[in-house]
């Protein structure tokens, strides 16, 4: 087995990640995070939001609708360009994504092009490919009580779309930012939910899903102050992903994304490639998108989008630089980094070594034994008093110690706590660290 292997078969039989909709059969590009999966991706989440909003002062959250008006799509171009080169087998009627079916095949490969390249089927082994066609992957949905008028054609106004980025949500907030908070450049705005894309085909475990979440900050900023601006989001980033999340800085890797592969308004792009265990894949991005999203705004909506500097008065429409980074994708990346296997005293074990932070639990704590009431009442004293302490506190009084902290190990927890018969005279207990399997003796009072 690979280690991605490994990773997704420790996700689900310890309760991270299941199959979406596994019952029916699954669905595919869908995931569901057990309850040790949402209290990591929580913490991931949380921490984000922390370092980025509530620990600066020059950062505004904002939480907008998934459904938004389609005009949105119209502005941001995605109605027109947000698509992916479409090729169907025509012998067994396989849907493939025409540039990724082969290597050296761009996203605006042509029909001809593709033809010539006498691409073999990977389902059927034929070679029988029809047009290559555009597919939009936005998934567009009915807003309100529509019904088919008489001739069985439902009206095209009623179509919605799911938001396929969160970014869009902030930008059509800015002109609400600006006339409530009165906030100076350079200030950002923040938001996380979901985003939605239609993958053709979706694959590579949790890295290309149908469904997933978003952390994204738009940063506004004087024209004149960019590259210095990009530079620290730059910088921050590096600390965040390094410092918080406990990626490991030889995985991390920054792609100067060349000129002619870069959006035509942006000057700079850089993407942070993670090595995954199987590949190395884009993590997040940083892109400079100049004044082109509040500018398409301004068309669209005939609303002006300029900001006027309190100071020296000028007026003008701010630029952008543009964080964006995927929770599934971070959520992994410190899952492979955190996934170890080792061996203690001669015996193979899998440990999870996440930041303290980011573990679902942040401690196990045991009786010895069972079947004796004064070790258990005295260890759920222990429990009850960590856990108002630090929330995320487990039980686990099943099987073992040994059997105990294996498990504990493998869900990452840092540190087990056992209750045992020295504990009712002295009130010491054992602990027991994640990474060294070294214990100690400490007093009650140090948790
Ligand atoms: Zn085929």
């Amino acid at each position: 087995m690979s280690k991605l292997e490994d990773i997704v078969s420790l996700c689900k039989r310890r309760g991270f990640i299941f199959q979406g909709s596994e019952i029916y059969g699954g669905m595919a590009g869908t995931w569901d995070f057990g309850p040790l999966g949402v209290a990591l991706k929580k913490k991931i989440m949380d921490a984000w939001w922390k370092y980025w909003v509530e620990d600066r002062d020059d950062m505004y959250g904002v939480d907008a609708s998934i459904i938004m008006n389609p005009r949105t799509w119209v502005a941001s171009g995605h109605v027109a360009t947000f698509a992916d080169p479409l090729v169907e087998c025509k012998n067994c009627h396989g849907r493939f994504r025409a540039d990724k079916i082969a290597d050296g095949i761009t996203e605006s490969v042509t029909t001809t092009e593709f033809h010539n390249l006498h691409i073999k089927c990977p389902t059927c082994g034929k070679e029988d490919w029809g047009d290559v066609r555009k597919f939009n992957m936005m998934f567009a949905t009915r807003v309100g009580a529509v019904l088919p008028d008489d001739t069985g054609e439902i009206a095209d106004k009623s179509i919605a779309y799911l938001r396929p980025e969160t970014a869009q949500g902030i930008f059509t907030n800015f002109k609400n930012i600006v006339d409530t908070i009165y906030p100076s450049l350079p200030f950002g705005i923040a938001q996380q939910g979901k985003a939605f894309r239609n993958e053709i085909s979706p694959r590579d475990f949790i890295l290309r899903d149908r469904e997933c979440s978003q952390m994204e900050i738009e940063y506004f900023v004087h024209p004149s102050d960019w590259e210095t601006q990009f530079n620290k989001l730059l910088k921050e980033n590096h600390y965040f992903l390094e410092n918080i999340m406990g990626l490991p800085a030889s995985h991390l890797h920054d792609y100067e994304v060349p000129a002619n592969d870069r959006a035509h308004y942006s000057k700079r792009t850089v993407d942070f490639m993670f090595d995954y265990p199987n590949s190395t894949e884009e993590l997040m991005g940083l892109a400079y998108r100049t004044d082109f999203d509040l500018q398409n705004i301004a068309k669209e909506s005939g609303k002006s989008m300029e900001y006027r500097d309190k100071n020296t008065g000028e007026s003008f429409v701010p630029h952008v630089i543009e964080p964006s980074i995927g929770v599934e994708r971070l959520f992994l990346a410190v899952l492979s980094s955190a996934y170890t296997e080792d061996e203690i005293d001669g015996s193979a074990r899998t440990v999870l070594r996440l930041p303290e932070n980011l573990a679902p639990y942040r401690f196990c704590v045991s009786p010895l034994l069972k079947n004796k009431p004064e070790l258990v009442a005295k260890a759920r004293e222990v429990y009850q008093k960590l856990r108002t302490k630090y929330g995320n506190v487990t039980w686990d009084d099943s099987g073992n110690i040994g059997k105990r902290y294996r498990k504990q190990d493998e869900i990452g927890t840092p540190k087990c706590i056992v209750i045992d018969f020295d504990t009712l005279e002295d009130n010491t207990v054992t602990i027991r660290d994640r990474d060294t399997a070294k214990q100690i003796r400490i007093q009650i009072s140090e948790l």
